[in-house]
Protein backbone atom coordinates (compact mmCIF):
# COMPACT_ATOMS: atom_id res chain seq x y z
CA UNK A 1 0.00 0.00 0.00
CA UNK A 2 0.98 3.45 -0.37
CA UNK A 3 1.97 5.23 3.32
CA UNK A 4 1.56 9.14 3.17
CA UNK A 5 3.51 10.46 6.48
CA UNK A 6 4.72 14.12 7.96
CA UNK A 7 5.58 15.87 10.83
CA UNK A 8 3.84 17.19 13.65
CA UNK A 9 4.19 21.22 12.50
CA UNK A 10 4.12 20.20 8.55
CA UNK A 11 7.07 21.27 7.47
CA UNK A 12 8.05 17.61 6.10
CA UNK A 13 5.94 15.15 4.28
CA UNK A 14 6.48 12.20 2.50
CA UNK A 15 5.22 8.59 1.12
CA UNK A 16 6.56 5.62 -0.43
CA UNK A 17 5.29 2.22 -1.07
CA UNK A 18 5.51 -0.73 1.53
CA UNK A 19 4.22 -4.44 0.75
CA UNK A 20 4.67 -4.71 4.80
CA UNK A 21 2.48 -1.88 6.63
CA UNK A 22 1.51 -3.58 9.08
CA UNK A 23 2.53 -1.86 12.39
CA UNK A 24 3.18 -4.89 14.31
CA UNK A 25 6.67 -4.48 16.10
CA UNK A 26 7.58 -2.67 18.82
CA UNK A 27 11.11 -2.17 19.69
CA UNK A 28 11.49 -0.94 23.46
CA UNK A 29 15.28 -0.24 23.06
CA UNK A 30 16.08 3.13 24.79
CA UNK A 31 16.93 4.78 21.41
CA UNK A 32 13.63 4.29 20.70
CA UNK A 33 12.35 5.09 23.66
CA UNK A 34 14.31 8.84 24.22
CA UNK A 35 13.54 9.81 20.99
CA UNK A 36 10.46 9.00 19.65
CA UNK A 37 8.30 6.62 21.81
CA UNK A 38 7.06 8.31 25.19
CA UNK A 39 4.99 5.40 26.44
CA UNK A 40 7.87 2.99 26.33
CA UNK A 41 8.10 1.93 22.51
CA UNK A 42 8.46 2.60 18.84
CA UNK A 43 6.80 1.13 15.86
CA UNK A 44 8.84 0.10 13.21
CA UNK A 45 7.41 -0.44 9.67
CA UNK A 46 9.46 -1.14 5.97
CA UNK A 47 8.78 0.11 2.68
CA UNK A 48 10.60 0.60 -0.58
CA UNK A 49 13.20 3.45 -0.51
CA UNK A 50 13.27 3.57 -4.29
CA UNK A 51 9.45 5.01 -3.94
CA UNK A 52 10.21 7.67 -1.38
CA UNK A 53 9.09 11.05 -2.01
CA UNK A 54 9.86 14.09 0.35
CA UNK A 55 8.97 17.20 0.65
CA UNK A 56 10.84 19.73 3.17
CA UNK A 57 14.48 17.90 2.84
CA UNK A 58 16.12 21.31 4.40
CA UNK A 59 13.70 20.53 7.76
CA UNK A 60 15.48 17.37 8.21
CA UNK A 61 18.01 16.07 10.59
CA UNK A 62 19.54 13.14 10.83
CA UNK A 63 20.27 11.11 14.46
CA UNK A 64 23.17 8.82 14.53
CA UNK A 65 22.79 6.90 18.04
CA UNK A 66 25.46 7.21 20.31
CA UNK A 67 25.02 3.35 21.69
CA UNK A 68 27.17 2.22 25.14
CA UNK A 69 27.24 -1.85 24.79
CA UNK A 70 26.33 -3.20 28.71
CA UNK A 71 25.96 0.48 28.91
CA UNK A 72 29.72 1.37 29.55
CA UNK A 73 32.67 2.56 28.19
CA UNK A 74 33.84 4.26 24.91
CA UNK A 75 30.00 4.73 22.94
CA UNK A 76 30.28 3.79 19.17
CA UNK A 77 27.70 5.71 16.65
CA UNK A 78 25.18 3.72 15.07
CA UNK A 79 25.48 3.49 11.04
CA UNK A 80 22.09 3.92 11.04
CA UNK A 81 20.07 7.62 10.05
CA UNK A 82 17.17 8.33 12.35
CA UNK A 83 15.22 11.35 10.24
CA UNK A 84 13.24 13.88 12.26
CA UNK A 85 12.04 17.05 11.68
CA UNK A 86 14.25 19.86 13.25
CA UNK A 87 11.58 22.37 13.35
CA UNK A 88 9.25 20.37 15.28
CA UNK A 89 11.43 17.03 16.19
CA UNK A 90 8.90 14.75 14.73
CA UNK A 91 10.82 11.41 14.48
CA UNK A 92 9.92 10.43 10.71
CA UNK A 93 11.69 7.36 9.52
CA UNK A 94 15.24 5.40 10.01
CA UNK A 95 17.42 4.22 6.80
CA UNK A 96 19.89 2.10 7.26
CA UNK A 97 23.34 1.83 4.64
CA UNK A 98 23.03 -1.86 5.35
CA UNK A 99 20.10 -2.26 3.87
CA UNK A 100 19.80 0.43 0.94
CA UNK A 101 16.66 -0.75 -0.50
CA UNK A 102 14.93 0.11 2.46
CA UNK A 103 12.77 2.60 4.45
CA UNK A 104 11.54 2.01 8.03
CA UNK A 105 9.56 4.87 8.59
CA UNK A 106 7.77 4.74 12.27
CA UNK A 107 4.13 4.21 12.56
CA UNK A 108 3.44 7.45 14.78
CA UNK A 109 4.32 9.80 11.57
CA UNK A 110 2.37 8.24 9.06
CA UNK A 111 -1.33 9.29 8.31
CA UNK A 112 -2.21 6.74 5.99
CA UNK A 113 -5.21 4.46 7.58
CA UNK A 114 -2.60 1.74 8.39
CA UNK A 115 -3.91 -2.24 9.00
CA UNK A 116 -4.64 -3.42 12.32
CA UNK A 117 -2.34 -6.31 13.37
CA UNK A 118 -3.36 -9.54 13.99
CA UNK A 119 -0.42 -10.22 16.63
CA UNK A 120 2.50 -8.21 17.68
CA UNK A 121 6.41 -8.50 18.07
CA UNK A 122 7.75 -7.45 21.21
CA UNK A 123 11.86 -6.69 20.82
CA UNK A 124 14.69 -5.45 22.53
CA UNK A 125 13.28 -6.42 25.89
CA UNK A 126 16.71 -6.62 27.32
CA UNK A 127 16.55 -2.36 27.43
CA UNK A 128 12.66 -2.10 28.57
CA UNK A 129 12.88 0.81 31.00
CA UNK A 130 11.36 -0.83 34.65
CA UNK A 131 8.26 0.74 34.29
CA UNK A 132 6.88 -0.45 30.80
CA UNK A 133 4.56 -2.98 30.94
CA UNK A 134 4.42 -4.98 27.72
CA UNK A 135 0.70 -5.79 26.32
CA UNK A 136 1.20 -9.04 25.46
CA UNK A 137 -1.59 -10.47 23.74
CA UNK A 138 -2.24 -14.05 22.93
CA UNK A 139 -0.23 -14.82 19.77
CA UNK A 140 2.11 -11.97 20.34
CA UNK A 141 6.07 -13.18 20.73
CA UNK A 142 8.57 -11.20 22.64
CA UNK A 143 12.78 -11.03 22.08
CA UNK A 144 14.99 -9.95 24.54
CA UNK A 145 17.16 -8.89 21.70
CA UNK A 146 16.30 -8.64 18.04
CA UNK A 147 13.92 -11.69 16.19
CA UNK A 148 15.33 -13.86 13.17
CA UNK A 149 12.43 -12.94 11.71
CA UNK A 150 12.15 -10.10 9.73
CA UNK A 151 9.11 -7.54 8.75
CA UNK A 152 9.07 -9.05 5.08
CA UNK A 153 9.29 -12.75 6.66
CA UNK A 154 6.31 -11.79 9.36
CA UNK A 155 3.92 -10.52 6.36
CA UNK A 156 4.49 -13.59 4.40
CA UNK A 157 3.79 -15.91 7.47
CA UNK A 158 0.66 -14.56 8.12
CA UNK A 159 -0.25 -14.00 4.88
CA UNK A 160 -1.17 -10.23 4.91
CA UNK A 161 1.61 -9.27 1.81
CA UNK A 162 -0.04 -6.60 0.02
ZN1 LIG B 1 7.91 19.44 11.77
ZN1 LIG C 1 14.50 0.64 18.99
Amino acid sequence: MQLKGSCHCGAVAFSLTSPHPYPYQRCYCSICRKTQGGGGYAINLSGEARSMKVRGRKHISIYHAKIKPNGAGRAHVSSAERHFCNQCGSALWLYSPEWPELIHPFASAIDSDLPVPPEHTHLLLDSKASWVEVDKRKGDKTFEGYPQESIAQWHQRLGLEC
